[in-house]
């Protein structure tokens, strides 16, 4: 029995012995297999990072190269990436992945939209003005992002600079009402001077002839400002093309200075051509007279009487030709001195009206030299007189 009960004992210590073994070699077996696992789970992780990675910088090559700005935020409304034009566009300093909507931006309006995103999932043509002290507008188009996982899900916005389009139709609903104003301002007198005719004036000879000239005078005024008008879209439409040659410079500018020597004589100003023999420029010969045309007539109406206007000019070191018209009357003050060449713009409107001005003159002469690629400028002092310079290429 004793013997029997040993056998057993042996006998189970090395089944044992031999089931430890094997447990041993399966755990080994086992664990080999885990780390295995272990290892290309890892390996494919830093695969798939890899590829998250690739994926991202894709992305911001791609947004970085759109001319508009994007802003992506995540599901708990953090910014995850901004590019380029919109750093540009809000002038963002550093890295504003991970902050909130108002700690970037502090603009109550983006949360706004975000909020109205919740309920609406796409907002498009969202208009708004940026803070700022240059007036400049954005437009926001912006969907959110509905992924089956939270990395997938937050909202895109989209920015596009309206500042540009908001001038232009703001230049132009300023034009519009402008050439209107102007329109109007002769017509209504035209007009009461035909009703007071009609209503007895034209009975008395006299009365009658003074109201036919001054209705005449209107009818003119309207007749130039209508070509001013043409020319100034012709310019800007690109349809005027300069037919560029050597031109000749002074007998040019006398040319302009005979033309206007009537109007001269009757306000006692002295015309000098001071422009050198033999100075030329590349220029559109008939374009070049109405730019002096306009310079020297203005020199008359706005100068002294008993004045003097000098037209001069020289080659500069550039190969440029610089031209200029100077008088010796009032001046222009400082603060008109920038806006003279704009549309309309009138230093003493009573007195351009008086004297049959458009308003347009200067606009005129700024877009022809702009055309032949030379620049317009001018130098005043109260009292002293005023100089217009402008520069055309060398022939
Ligand atoms: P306008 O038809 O009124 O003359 P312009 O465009 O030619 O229009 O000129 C714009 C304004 O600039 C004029 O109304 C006038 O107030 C001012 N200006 C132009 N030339 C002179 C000058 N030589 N001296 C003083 N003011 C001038």
């Amino acid at each position: 029995m004793g013997l029997g009960w040993d056998i057993v004992m042996g006998l189970l210590a090395a089944g044992m012995g031999v089931w430890h073994l094997v447990w041993r070699r399966r755990c080994a077996k086992l664990r080999l297999a885990l780390a295995d696992e272990r290892q290309s789970c890892s390996a494919l992780r830093l695969q798939h990072d890899q590829v998250y990675a690739d994926q991202q910088a894709q992305l911001q090559t791609l947004f970085n190269s759109m001319t508009e700005g994007v802003l992506v935020l995540d599901a708990a409304g953090r910014v995850q990436l901004v590019n380029q034009s919109l750093q540009r566009l809000f002038e963002l300093a550093g890295d504003v992945r991970g902050q909130t909507l108002l700690e970037a931006f502090r603009l109550p309006e983006l949360m706004e939209l975000v909020r109205r995103l919740e309920g609406e999932r796409t907002v498009s043509g969202f208009e708004m003005e940026m803070p700022g002290l240059t007036e400049r507008w954005v437009q926001i188009n912006a969907s959110l992002l509905v992924g089956r996982d939270a990395a997938a899900r937050g909202a895109i916005l989209v920015f596009h600079d309206l500042t540009r389009i908001k001038q232009l139709e703001n230049t132009r609903k300023e034009f519009v009402a402008n050439v209107s104003h102007e329109l109007r301002t002769p017509l209504s007198l035209i007009k009461g001077f035909v009703e007071t005719l009609l209503e007895g004036a034209k009975d008395n000879p006299e009365t009658a002839t003074r109201f036919l000239k001054t209705i005449e005078k209107h009818t003119d005024r309207l007749t130039f400002l209508i070509e001013d008008l043409l020319t100034i879209s012709r310019l800007e439409g690109g349809q005027i093309l300069m037919n560029l040659q050597p031109v000749e410079l002074r007998p040019k500018a006398q040319r302009v200075l005979d033309d206007l020597q009537a109007r001269a004589t009757e306000k006692g100003v002295r015309l000098q051509n001071e422009v050198p023999a033999g100075l030329s420029a590349r220029a559109d010969g008939d374009r070049l007279e109405q730019v002096l045309f306009n310079l020297v007539e203005n020199a008359i109406k706005y100068g002294r009487p008993q004045g003097r206007v000098q037209v001069g000019g020289e080659a500069g070191p550039d190969g440029k030709v610089r031209l200029w018209v100077r008088d010796d009357g009032p001046g222009i003050p400082a603060e008109a001195g920038t806006r003279v060449f704009e549309r309309f713009f009138r230093v003493d409107r009573a007195r351009s009206r008086d004297t049959g001005g458009t308003g347009l003159g200067l606009s005129i002469v700024k877009h022809i030299v702009q055309a032949h690629g030379g620049e317009v400028s001018m130098a005043s002092e109260e009292g002293q007189g005023t100089t217009f310079f402008f520069t055309l290429p060398g022939a």
